[in-house]
C-alpha cells in the first residue's frame, strides 16, 4: 500500500558555493556553483529535496538562476500546493501547463520523489526500480567517469589524465572544439593505449567537419559525444553512418520521443540522460525504457551537482539499464564542503555507491544551505530584484 504526501510549503534556495577549481567553459570561467534547492515539506512534516541545476549564464542550458526562480515560485510550487501526490509520475501532468523550463520542473519533481520514497520507507533506488520491468533493480553502486576541460597543451592534458587514473578513475572524457580535437586525441591514445576514452564536442562542429571528424576513428574512442547542432537530430543522422566511432547524444534529447526519434534516425547510437536535462525522473524513466528496448547503451550525465542533486543521480545510475561509466565524481572533484553527509568518494572499480538512507540517501546539513544562499546574495546581488 503507498502512502500519499500532501505538499504544505515549498521552499526555494538560491544558492552559491565555491568550486575546488575553477570551472572554464566557452563562457568564461565561473567561480562558484550556482543552483536553486528546493525544500518540499509535506503536512506529515516530511521534507523532500530537490535541486534545480540552472546556471548565471544561459549556455548549456536557455534556463538561468533568474528564469528558474521566477518560473518555480510563480508558476511550479503554486500548482503543487495543498495537491495529495500519490506517485511522483503525477506531477508532470500537474505542472503541465508550464511550458519548457525542464531544469525547473526536474527540481520540484525531484523534491517529490525524496519527500514519497521517505514516507514509502524506500531508497530513491527503490522507488525507481518499482517504475521499471521486473530485475530492473539498483546494483547498489554507479559505475562513474571524471570530465577534463579544455587544457593549454596534449602534455598539460595527459599529466592531468595521469593524476585522475591514479584516483582511480576508470573512464576519461575530454572536452574538444575546432582545433583541439584530433592531435589531442593521437597524443593521449599514445601515452593511453587501453584506456576508456571518449570526446564530447558540445557542439562544436558542423556537418561540413564529417571529413575532419573522420579521423577520429583511429582512436578507438568509446564515444564521440554531441558534435553538432545543440537541437539536431537530423544532421547526426547523416554524421554517424559516416564514422565508425558510435556518436552520443546530449543536448538533443530532451524527452523520450526525441530518445526513439534519434535512434530509429540512425542519430546516435548511444545516450547521455541528464535528468535536469529532461524536466525530471518521469521522463528518465521512459527514455531508460526506450534505450531498454533499443538495447541502446545509456549512461548518466552531470551538470556538476551539489550532494543532493549528485545522490538522486547516484541512485538512477546505479540502474541496471544504465551500461556505461557516467559523468558523476567524487564530491572533492567539486566542492570542499558539500550541503550534504556524508560525501561521495570513489571506490575501487572506479565506482560510487548509492548512500544507504531513505529518499536520497544522505542528510542536508541545512546551515550548509543557509551558508550557500548567504554567499548566493553576497556574490550576486545583481540577479535580484
Ligand atoms: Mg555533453
Amino acid at each position: 500500500m503507498t502512502r500519499a504526501i500532501t505538499v504544505k510549503d515549498i521552499q526555494l534556495f538560491p544558492i552559491a558555493m565555491p568550486f575546488v577549481e575553477r570551472l572554464r567553459t566557452s563562457f568564461g570561467e565561473e567561480p562558484f556553483k550556482t543552483a536553486i534547492i528546493v525544500a518540499l515539506h509535506t503536512d506529515e512534516g516530511i521534507t523532500g529535496w530537490g535541486e534545480c541545476a540552472a546556471e548565471i549564464h544561459p549556455g548549456y542550458s536557455y534556463e538561468t538562476m533568474g528564469t528558474a526562480m521566477h518560473v518555480l515560485s510563480e508558476f511550479l510550487a503554486p500548482a503543487l500546493l495543498g495537491k495529495k501526490i500519490t506517485d511522483a509520475l503525477e506531477v508532470p501532468a500537474l505542472i503541465s501547463s508550464t511550458r519548457g523550463h525542464p531544469l525547473a520542473k526536474h527540481a520540484i519533481e525531484a523534491a517529490v520523489w525524496d519527500a514519497l520514497a521517505k514516507v514509502n520507507d524506500q531508497t530513491l533506488a527503490q522507488a525507481f526500480a518499482a517504475h521499471l520491468p521486473a530485475g530492473h533493480t539498483s546494483r547498489g553502486y554507479a559505475n562513474v567517469g571524471v570530465s577534463i576541460g579544455i587544457k593549454p597543451t596534449v602534455e598539460d592534458t595527459i599529466a592531468i589524465i595521469r593524476q585522475r587514473v591514479n584516483e582511480g578513475y576508470g573512464r576519461i572524457k575530454l572536452k574538444i572544439q575546432p582545433g583541439w580535437d584530433v592531435e589531442l586525441a593521437r597524443g593521449v591514445r599514445q601515452a593511453f593505449p587501453d584506456i576508456l576514452l571518449m570526446l564530447d564536442a558540445n557542439s562544436a562542429y558542423t556537418l561540413a567537419d564529417a571529413e575532419h571528424l573522420k579521423q577520429l576513428d583511429a582512436f578507438n574512442l568509446l564515444m564521440l559525444e554531441q558534435p553538432l547542432g545543440h537541437d539536431d537530430i537530423y544532421e547526426h543522422s547523416k554524421l554517424q553512418p559516416q564514422m565508425s566511432t558510435r556518436i552520443c547524444l546530449d543536448e538533443s534529447i530532451l524527452s523520450a520521443d526525441d530518445t526513439r526519434m534519434a535512434l530509429e534516425l540512425g542519430a546516435c547510437k548511444i545516450i547521455n540522460l541528464k535528468p535536469a536535462r529532461v524536466s525530471g525522473y518521469a521522463e528518465s524513466l521512459e527514455i531508460y525504457k526506450v534505450c531498454v528496448e533499443h538495447d541502446t547503451p545509456l549512461w548518466i550525465g552531470g551538470l556538476m551537482e551539489t550532494g543532493i542533486g549528485r545522490a538522486a543521480n547516484v541512485a538512477f545510475a546505479s540502474l541496471p539499464g544504465v551500461t556505461l561509466p557516467c559523468d558523476i565524481s567524487a564530491t572533492s572533484r567539486y566542492f570542499t564542503q558539500d550541503l550534504s553527509e556524508p560525501p561521495f568518494e570513489l571506490q575501487p572499480g572506479s565506482r560510487l555507491n548509492v548512500p544507504s538512507g531513505l529518499g536520497i540517501g544522505v542528510e542536508v546539513i541545512e546551515e550548509r544551505v543557509h551558508a550557500a544562499a548567504k554567499l548566493w546574495h553576497e556574490q550576486y546581488p545583481y540577479q535580484q530584484s
